[in-house]
């Protein structure tokens, strides 16, 4: 065989394993397709109710008064998500930001914020801040921050976090998601139960979800089971892909206008802001989210499927239940890593032809490397994989526009490892 027929062989070869994972994660792929359906009905029915119309997509300038699109979004986004009050918002620029409001808008000097999740997702670490570090952060307004490590990385530790709570705790944190680490993320009724559990010690007190890659993945949401007040990203599920920018507060009425004051000013709250033209693309998105969720969750558990026939730790493995979009893969070695990170570019649309290299990027601490071939830069519902690089050298994948292009990404992240030797695939008999 010359190269060429070799690599070719390698290709289908590859093909042909992943049609066996497809097979055995049939099951798997059946229960997220249900899912999708229901949150797809959910989303329409939402939609019905508020009697959403083309003329709510026109968008507003100036100070946006009476921009009756923005608050049927509003309306919509707290139907859809079953709480009290919603704030979707262009002007969120991130999720970092979305949560910073939330955080700020509820918290004031002299309140203790406790983490009961373990250290919250990377870009949180500097909103938290250390007192008197100068930046307006958190902790440099006087609110204090403690947080409760995850006991052996992945169960809360109950014992520690009952002594934690104090009658100065004022808001209790929750990351859904496993972030940036090897740990499980937390499922809607486990988050219920946590919800059961802190309010038997303390009544009153506020809790926050980080919700960010959580949306649709399963039939419920966290302020479904008595969070007062979450966030997330746009760029991420609940944008469809298509909302170009922005993210969403919500949870009780008090909470959301409290976050309101903060993204905005006191006393103007919800009632302002130009939404421009952004209002089609994010009804537009929320109503595509669920069924892009789906594919991206069916891409995950094929990528699981994969790296564990082929000996790879992952987490979460094939078959175990999902509650965000995140596929975790340890690699071991900073070489693997890369190299899946940058198969994993080799396999978009937009910008396949750039190499990713390990960067300082504002907010992380590690170099990290990132795999972003993507329409709405840094959307992490398309196709994208990222990575500290810090041992043991994992790699956080997630999302996928389409089924067919995370299974791309895949194949071609596995076929860069083979051709470079990082991996062994056993010769395929015919
Ligand atoms: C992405 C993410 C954030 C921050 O969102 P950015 O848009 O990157 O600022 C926070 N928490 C979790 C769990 C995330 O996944």
């Amino acid at each position: 065989m010359n190269e060429q027929q070799e690599q070719q062989a390698a290709w289908e070869h590859l093909e042909h394993l992943a049609t066996q994972a497809e097979r055995k994660a049939e099951e798997a792929f059946r229960s997220v397709e249900r899912i999708a359906e229901r949150n797809q009905w959910k989303v329409i029915d939402a939609f019905q109710r508020h009697k959403v119309s083309d003329f709510h997509f026109n968008g507003s300038t100036g100070y946006g008064y009476n921009d009756r699109g923005r608050e049927v979004l509003d309306l919509v986004y707290a139907d859809v998500l079953g709480a009290e009050a919603a704030l979707v918002r262009p002007h969120f620029v991130s999720g970092t930001h979305t949560i910073g409001c939330a955080l700020f808008g509820n918290l004031r000097p002299g309140d203790e914020l406790l983490y009961i999740t373990g250290r919250p997702y990377d870009t949180l670490h500097k909103v938290i801040g250390k007192p008197g570090d100068g930046t307006g952060s958190l902790q440099d307004f006087g609110i204090v921050y403690k947080e409760v490590p995850l006991l052996g990385g992945s169960r809360l530790d109950w014992e520690q976090i009952e002594q934690a709570i104090t009658p100065a705790t004022k808001m209790i944190g929750i990351q859904r998601s496993r972030g940036y680490d090897w740990r499980a993320s937390f499922t809607v009724a486990e988050i219920g139960e946590m919800v059961l559990r802190v309010r038997a010690i303390q009544p009153d007190i506020l809790i926050f979800v980080d919700n960010c890659y959580g949306e649709f993945t399963e039939l419920i949401e966290p302020t479904q089971v008595g969070v007062d007040l979450m966030a997330g990203s746009l760029i991420k599920n609940p944008g469809g892909g298509l909302a170009e920018t922005g993210g969403y507060i919500a949870g009780t009425a008090k909470t959301v206008e409290a976050a309101a004051y903060r993204l905005t000013a006191p006393g103007i709250g919800t009632e302002v802001g130009a939404m421009l033209g952004t209002l089609r693309l994010m009804y537009q998105g929320l109503f595509m989210s669920p069924h892009l969720v789906g594919q991206a969750v069916k891409g995950s558990i094929l990528a699981a499927a994969l790296f564990e026939e082929l000996g790879f730790e992952s987490k979460p493995r094939w078959d175990e239940p999902r509650t965000d979009l995140i596929q975790a893969v340890k690699f071991g070695q900073a070489e693997h890593l890369i190299a899946f990170v940058q198969g994993i570019q080799q396999a978009a649309a937009v910008d396949s032809h750039v190499v990713p290299e390990p960067w300082d990027m504002p907010g992380y601490e590690n170099e990290v490397i990132m795999a972003a071939g993507t329409f709405i830069q840094g959307g992490s519902l398309e196709l994208s994989a990222d990575a500290p690089i810090r041992e043991p050298y994992i790699a956080y994948m997630q999302g996928g526009l389409t089924y067919a292009h995370a299974k791309y990404g895949i194949l071609k992240a596995l076929n860069r490892l083979v051709h470079d030797k990082l991996i062994v695939i056993k010769p395929y008999i015919t």
